[in-house]
């Protein structure tokens, strides 16, 4: 089940990412929008975590973002009319475990849409963690890599702790295609794009390592002596 042990060779690869953030500027302007630069699908992350959005899907008004993320129009521009109105739910189906060493789910979350008045954008709001076009959340993707890449597990073991299918296909049984899928995102920075870019000739098990270890190194410091695997399920739910 959930691997054991804060502290190891992996603790150096999150100290030395730590470090490495720690001397970066952090920008925080883009901070809750996924992929700005890449996408017709704009989905922004509220600062609600996935459990309380099931326990009750907020209203319009409680999550509109601050501006419209693909012109950056403000939403409530003083004395005009809202610039992003509210458009309704979309149904959006997400797998693995909600919370760190949690069981595998599957669960369907009701996303708000908005529409912007200026750009005529549609804009996506879900819980912290969702993913444009991924049906596992940022920190279930970061929580695999670090089993992968810092703890040295296997595809198969991997998905059997955060897949909520048990039956194998045949396609499967050598593994889980998906885990290859997640790392050439990470390489390509389609996936956790703030990680350091591995070099071409990274194996997908470095390349995993590295990705795994940004992911911890963004886990607010009261996480830090957490097992590697939920700082990395935080940090990437952080860093989404
Ligand atoms: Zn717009």
């Amino acid at each position: 089940m959930a691997p054991k042990g804060g502290r190891g060779s992996h603790g150096r690869w999150i100290e030395v990412t730590r470090q490495m953030l720690a001397a970066s500027a952090s920008s925080c302007s883009g901070r809750d929008l996924q992929n700005p630069n890449q996408s017709q699908a704009k989905i922004v992350q509220s600062q609600l975590d996935i459990k309380r959005w099931l326990q009750q899907t907020p209203s319009a008004e409680a999550v509109r973002p601050g501006c419209c993320p693909a012109c950056q129009a403000p939403s409530r521009p003083p004395g005009r009319p809202l610039g992003l109105w509210g458009h309704g739910l979309r149904s959006r189906q997400l797998r693995g475990p909600l919370e760190p060493n949690g069981p595998p789910q599957l669960v369907e979350v009701q996303l708000r849409r908005y529409l912007c008045r200026s750009c005529k954008a549609t804009v996506t709001v879900g819980p912290r963690g969702v993913l444009p076009r991924r049906l596992y959340t940022a920190g279930v993707i970061a929580w695999a890599l670090c089993l992968y890449g810092l703890l040295g597990w296997n595809a198969f073991s991997i998905r059997e702790r955060l897949c909520p299918w048990k039956v194998m296909g045949e396609a499967t049984l050598g593994g889980w295609a998906t885990l290859p899928r997640w790392i050439a995102a990470v390489r390509e920075a389609r996936l956790f794009p703030g990680v350091r870019p591995s070099p071409a000739e990274f194996s997908p098990r470095q390349v995993a390592q590295r990705a795994a270890a940004g992911c911890c190194a963004h886990a607010v410091p009261t996480h830090w002596a957490a097992e590697p695997a939920e700082q990395a399920f935080l940090g990437g739910m952080h860093m989404a």
